[in-house]
């Protein structure tokens, strides 16, 4: 690919903004020799003002989102895009999240421009675990983890029932859930049809990929094993 287009399509500017980069000189290898459009150069090679070109297209991260922002391109409010550089919305192909968290949820949302990962990720059959904490109102009854665990809880307007759900109880009022599939707000629902009400919730693992100690608000690249781990 020609490096205007490469450079536009990383979100830098359009065709002709990255054409007055080169002109400008801004455009430079890695010891600030000044690059010119048809140079043949290797991605981690080009510079712009000094800084590393962003990664390329095959772009996977992951988000610790905080309560408060939403997982939209286009809403009111904040927006998880805010919390990358400004370029990463502009990006084609497109960083969209790999499903979505609510706004009131917080922790591990991962983000791709890689639709075939993508499918992989949500797909009904990868059946990836995904790891909730919850903190509720109410005190837990004890039959939650029966309830969850049976493959028979029905939520409303919804035709199947619920795969089986593992239930861990932390404290009277704190509970670990692991789900293998991500229906419409499924874990605020599944504790309101047992009578309880999800006052805070946190998502902290996909497959076996965890946060770890990513702060609130902060994201980092996926190489490869971080990848693999999901499955
Ligand atoms: N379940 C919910 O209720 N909300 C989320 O954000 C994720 C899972």
């Amino acid at each position: 690919m020609k490096l205007v287009k490469l450079i536009a399509n990383l979100g830098y500017g359009s065709r002709k903004d990255v054409t007055l980069m080169f002109r400008e000189g801004r455009i430079t290898d890695a010891d600030g020799e000044v690059l010119y459009a048809d140079d043949k150069v290797a991605h981690e090679a080009i510079h712009i003002d000094g800084k590393p070109l962003d990664p390329p297209a095959g772009l996977t991260l992951m988000l610790n989102k905080p309560v408060g922002y939403t997982c939209s391109t286009k809403d009111v409010g904040r927006l998880i895009y805010d919390l990358l550089p400004s370029r990463f919305r502009h990006r084609s192909p497109l960083l969209s999240s790999v499903g979505r968290l609510d706004r009131d949820t917080s922790g591990l949302l991962l983000m791709t421009d890689d639709g075939q990962l993508l499918h992989r990720i949500v797909s009904p059959k990868a059946q990836l675990a995904k790891v909730y904490e919850a903190t509720l109102a109410q005190d837990l009854r004890g039959d939650e983890g029966a309830i969850f665990a049976s493959g028979t809880l029905m939520l409303e307007s919804e035709t199947t029932p619920l795969a089986p759900a593992v239930l861990e109880v932390l404290g009277a009022r704190q509970a670990r859930l692991t789900l293998t599939e991500g229906r419409y707000h499924q874990v605020r629902r599944m504790f309101a049809a047992v009578g309880n009400h999800v006052e805070a919730l946190h998502r902290s693992r996909i497959g076996g990929l965890s946060l770890g100690d990513l702060p609130a608000g902060q994201w980092r690249v996926l190489d490869a094993v971080d990848v693999q781990r999901l499955f």
